[in-house]
């Protein structure tokens, strides 16, 4: 994971504010990495980045996939379970039941069960990429699920 990563950023409506302000804070460590967010939360990350390129020289690189609830958080699943992503921050909203509240905790399962680091508020984000080991050769441990797959199963 070093080097240049790739950081899914998706927040629903209520959190879209703080994770554009979080983004306009580190825009600058944002800018060296690729960026994959839903529709709606990366146009706004990418308004915001492009406003503020360091002297129009590093451009955001930002992947848009779909809106959350239209299969947004299935597209970023199915990006975790290939090893596409190398951090996710997630700012979900606690106070408010989401349409797509299968898909959340779908995207939110498969983040943890391919161990990827995880951010679900400012606080988290902020430690993710301010460690040591974001900028280091951290390789997230994968369970090792050949047991699972290769189960004799009754017929
Ligand atoms: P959105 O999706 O960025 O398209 O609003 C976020 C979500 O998963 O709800």
């Amino acid at each position: 994971m070093k080097g240049k990563k790739t950081i899914a950023l998706v927040a629903h409506d209520n959190m879209k504010p703080d994770l554009v302000e979080w983004a306009d804070w580190n825009k600058e460590l944002l800018l060296k990495h690729s960026l994959v967010c839903t529709g709606t939360t990366g146009k706004m990350v990418a308004a915001t980045l492009e406003e503020k390129q360091l002297g129009g020289k590093e451009t955001a690189d930002v992947r848009l996939l779909k809106s959350g609830p239209l299969g947004g958080d299935q597209q970023l699943g199915a990006m975790i379970a290939e090893g596409k992503i190398d951090a996710l921050i997630f700012f979900w909203d606690p106070m408010e039941a989401q349409p797509h509240d299968v898909d959340v905790k779908a995207l939110l399962r498969l983040a943890t069960l391919y161990n990827v680091p995880t951010a679900v508020n400012r606080s988290s984000a902020d430690f993710i990429i301010s460690s040591p080991l974001f900028d280091g050769d951290y390789k997230p441990v994968v369970k090792e699920y050949r047991s699972y797959v290769e189960r004799v199963l009754k017929k």
